[in-house]
Parts: structure tokens; sequence; C-alpha cells
């Protein structure tokens, strides 16, 4: 298989962990399709999966807020193994918003596959066949590591030039990131709208100045860890929150 060459440091391993990753994720997904569809036999039980496909996609969407905000906070690329592989691309992206739209399924999905496979391996075996809390816990997750595979594909249609016809009505709908709605997390300073599934959580998110607080704690434990240099470096140059916004070019 030939391996695409990157404008970060995407090593051959590294993409091979990734097509492991994406499999084995891939077909757990399907294992708990099968069980669900099993399982399911009544309007309550199906209303049930519903209430619990909507909790799942509203906690996705502040989990990618966390990962993303992570990813750009905190930590250097130097840190060996998370550095180029998970913190690298974070950091690449607001300096050429453009590079997702050239990442193919494997590059896309990937790294979101190493992070969720634990965990849904773990809902997999500890999912009772019964109807109950433990079952619902397990689909849960399940959906939650399904929609974590949608938040990459809904942010790269954000930044697309051309996304297919239905991304662009769900877009508009407000049920995936609306483009317009991301750009705000890319006007300078980047220190906001971090949620990147649909980002309903990030008024809210927002108002509660969550990630600064999360920015304080870090800071009294040890600032070092801390990467807000771009920020600075932007307020030093004079950009306020919301003004010198470095918008991607829109269809
Ligand atoms: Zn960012
Ligand atoms: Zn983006």
């Amino acid at each position: 298989m030939s391996i695409p060459r990157t404008n970060y440091g995407y090593s051959r391993g590294h993409r091979a962990v990734e097509i492991l990753a994406i499999s084995f994720v891939l077909a757990l997904l399907v294992g708990f399709s099968v069980r669900i569809a099993l399982a399911i036999d009544t309007w309550r039980s199906g209303l049930a999966l519903v209430a619990t496909a909507s909790v799942a996609y509203v906690a996705t969407d502040v989990l990618s807020g966390v990962v993303h905000w992570a990813g750009d906070t905190i930590g250097n690329e130097r840190i060996p193994f998370v550095g180029p592989n998970f913190i690298r691309p974070f950091r690449e992206h607001h300096v050429d918003q453009k590079a997702i739209t050239r990442h193919d399924f494997i590059e896309t999905n990937g790294n979101n596959c190493i992070i969720v496979a634990m965990p849904l391996a773990l809902a997999y075996v500890l999912m009772p066949a019964t109807l109950g809390f433990g079952f619902f816990a397990s689909s849960l997750v399940a959906l939650m590591a399904l929609f974590v595979l949608a938040t990459n594909q809904f942010h790269k249609w954000a930044h697309a030039d051309a996304p297919p016809a239905f991304a662009r009505r769900l877009q508009r709908w407000g049920v995936i990131l609306p483009p317009r709605h991301h750009d705000i997390h890319h006007a300078a300073p980047h220190d906001k709208h971090y949620c990147i599934t649909v980002g309903w959580m990030n008024p809210l998110l927002n108002r509660i100045h969550f990630f600064r607080v999360a920015e304080a704690l870090i800071a009294r434990v040890n600032p070092a860890w801390l990467y807000i240099e771009e920020r600075t470096r932007l307020s030093a140059t004079g950009a306020a929150p919301g003004a010198g916004r470095t918008p991607a070019p829109r269809p």
C-alpha cells in the first residue's frame, strides 16, 4: 500500500496502527448493531434507544470540545508519540485549515479510532443480552464511538469547498457542525467554540468559562503544560477575539 505524503510528521508506523484501529472499531460497531437490533423489540425500548442516541450526540459534542481544546492547549509536539501523532495535527490545523480536506479516510478517522477502541471493546464485553441499564449504558458508549467517528467527517465538511448536497442540508439545519459556526473557532485568538460535532454545547461552555477554568486549574499544577503562545502572539499583533479572523474560503 502506498503511503501518502502529508505536511506533518505522519509516520508509516502510525498509519498502520490507524488501519488496525479502524478495522477493529468498525467490526465492533457492526457487532453492536446486530446485538441492538436483536434486543429492541417494543416501541418503548425503541424510544429508550432514541433517547440514548440523543444523550450520546450531546455528550460527544462536549467530548469533541474537550479533546480539541486539549490538543490546542496542552503540551507540545516534542512529547514522544503523543506529540507528533495527536498534538501536531491540532496545531497544524490552525495554520492550514484546508489540510483536513485533503486527508483520506484512514487519516481522517485513524486517531479517533485509536482513542475509542478500548472503551468500545470494554462496553462490548460488558454489554448484557437483555434490556436494562447495562444494555443502554453499553449502547451509549457504542453510539458515542459512532458519533466520534462522524465528528471528524463533520469537521472536514465544515472546511470543504464543496461538501455533498446532503451534508450542506444538514449543516443548514444545524444538526451537524455548520461552517459559519466553526469559523468562530478559527477567528483569532482561537480560544472558543471548540466543540466540533455539531457545536450545540459551545454557547453553554463559553458562558460558564469552562475552558478558562480548566486552564486555570492546569496553571496551578504546572503552567509549563499550557500552550497559549498562539493567543499571546495574536493579542500582541492587535487581534482581539473575533477580529483578525482568518476565515476559510466558502463556496
Ligand atoms: Zn483548534
Ligand atoms: Zn477546523
